[in-house]
């Protein structure tokens, strides 16, 4: 059967304490108890529906974790202060001194940089690979790895991972398989492919206000406690916790995000199909030319779209500036990193948001330094901003 993650959203109700349409905030970091014994059992975790102090959990967090979990269909979740909040203590939770990781090499630069700058610190090594090549992913895997990571469609390339095949190679090699699903929320739903666990920057398009940076982490109960126990979770003692007021606020932003990707989806498409009649190298996956295109096809969930992503190549980074410099201009959106705004954000990736990356590496998996990278918007009128974002290419001599 069809997975309709936005019913498995809407189909929860929370009442507020005063039978409110929201649930209701608790603002306290701690919480009184009637009797001793049961402050003891709640910080051992054995007294269900105490809260105790609100870095372990509070009622509006676990709300949030609830409908994000329905959402990718895991059992549970936790939400986080940032996405890297989320994908930090899975690593290190997952990992140990002498454990080894498999990662695609085409990720969100500040987790190529914990992977690849900060993890050996603790013994933790990680080898990157071309993730849509499954003979390369399996010929890495060694006897010490322990997780295989990617996104599920990466930044800013744009490639598609292969959730299932990759999937078969964890079962296959007993590895974790985490998915960082931020750039296709809705549209694709990896645990239902086969992943383990799955990681999203609430940041992007999840919150969709550009507010508040936030992350999540859905997976097994086991997992979860595992990552919030008081005496060894990595969660709970690297302590990036999200705050109550910030957890009910992008909670009833979800409440939109099923309507935001299909108009951020169908934007996207309308953007990448007339650059690329221009003549202007488009990389969005909802194009028959985008090499995964079929992939992405055959994994996704109905409705969604391929999603706001999409980047166009205009030759040099001086081109790229100009462009981008351009369009802010005519307010057909900011040059800005982030993603999932109902503005349209552009920006260089080369130069920004995967600069952590070294400039013989980018070269090597295809970024190059006239590529900019687009998350577009809620745009009411696509045909005009199409239109108005062709001038500025004319004008610049790009097309
Ligand atoms: C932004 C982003 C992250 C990091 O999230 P923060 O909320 O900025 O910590 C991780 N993965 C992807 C794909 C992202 O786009």
């Amino acid at each position: 059967m069809a997975f309709k993650p936005a019913n498995h959203i809407q189909d929860l109700q929370y009442f507020g304490e005063f039978g409110g349409v929201n649930p209701s905030i608790s603002d306290s970091s701690t919480y009184t108890f009637l009797s001793a014994k049961t402050m003891f059992d709640t910080f051992e975790g054995n007294a269900d529906g105490c809260y105790l102090y609100s870095r372990h959990s509070s009622p509006s967090n676990l709300y949030l974790g609830e409908a994000l979990a329905a959402m990718e269909g895991t059992e549970t979740a936790t939400v986080t202060a940032s996405g890297m909040g989320a994908i930090t203590p899975v690593i290190l939770q997952l990992c140990g001194a002498g454990d080894h990781v498999v990662s695609s090499r085409t990720i969100y630069g500040g987790t190529y940089a914990f992977l690849k700058n900060f993890t050996p610190r603790l013994g933790i090594e990680t080898t990157f690979i071309d993730i849509t090549k499954l003979d390369i992913v399996e010929a890495a895997i060694t006897p010490n790895t322990k997780v295989l990571y990617c996104e599920s469609v990466s930044n800013p390339l744009l490639e598609v991972a292969d959730i299932k095949g990759l999937s078969n190679l964890a079962k296959k090699y007993n590895l974790k398989l985490v998915v960082d699903n931020t750039f296709s929320p809705l549209s694709i739903s990896p645990i239902t492919l086969g992943a383990d666990i799955v990681v999203h920057s609430l940041t992007k398009f999840i919150n969709g206000s550009s507010d508040t940076v936030g992350g999540v982490v859905c997976g097994t109960q086991e997992l979860i406690d595992n990552l919030r126990n008081v005496n060894s979770g990595a969660a709970m003692l690297l302590g990036a916790t999200m705050d109550s007021l910030r957890s009910a606020s992008v909670l009833k932003n979800l409440r939109t995000l099923h309507i935001r990707m299909m108009q951020h989806s169908q934007n996207a498409s309308y953007l990448a199909e007339k650059f690329e009649n221009d003549g202007l190298k488009t990389v969005y996956p909802g194009l028959a030319s985008h090499p995964s295109h079929g992939l992405f096809k055959s994994m996704m969930n109905d409705k969604y779209g391929f999603g706001g992503m999409m980047t166009i190549d205009v030759g040099t980074i001086d081109n790229a500036n100009a462009l981008m410099e351009m369009m802010q201009e005519h307010n057909l959106g900011y040059l800005a990193v982030s993603l999932g705004f109902y503005k349209t954000l552009f920006s260089a990736p080369g130069s920004s948001t995967s600069s952590e990356i070294p400039e013989d590496e980018q070269k090597e998996m295809g970024l190059s330094d006239g590529l900019i990278r687009f998350s577009i918007g809620l745009d009411a009128d696509i045909e005009r901003t199409y239109k108005m974002m062709k001038d500025c290419m004319v004008q610049l001599g790009i097309l």
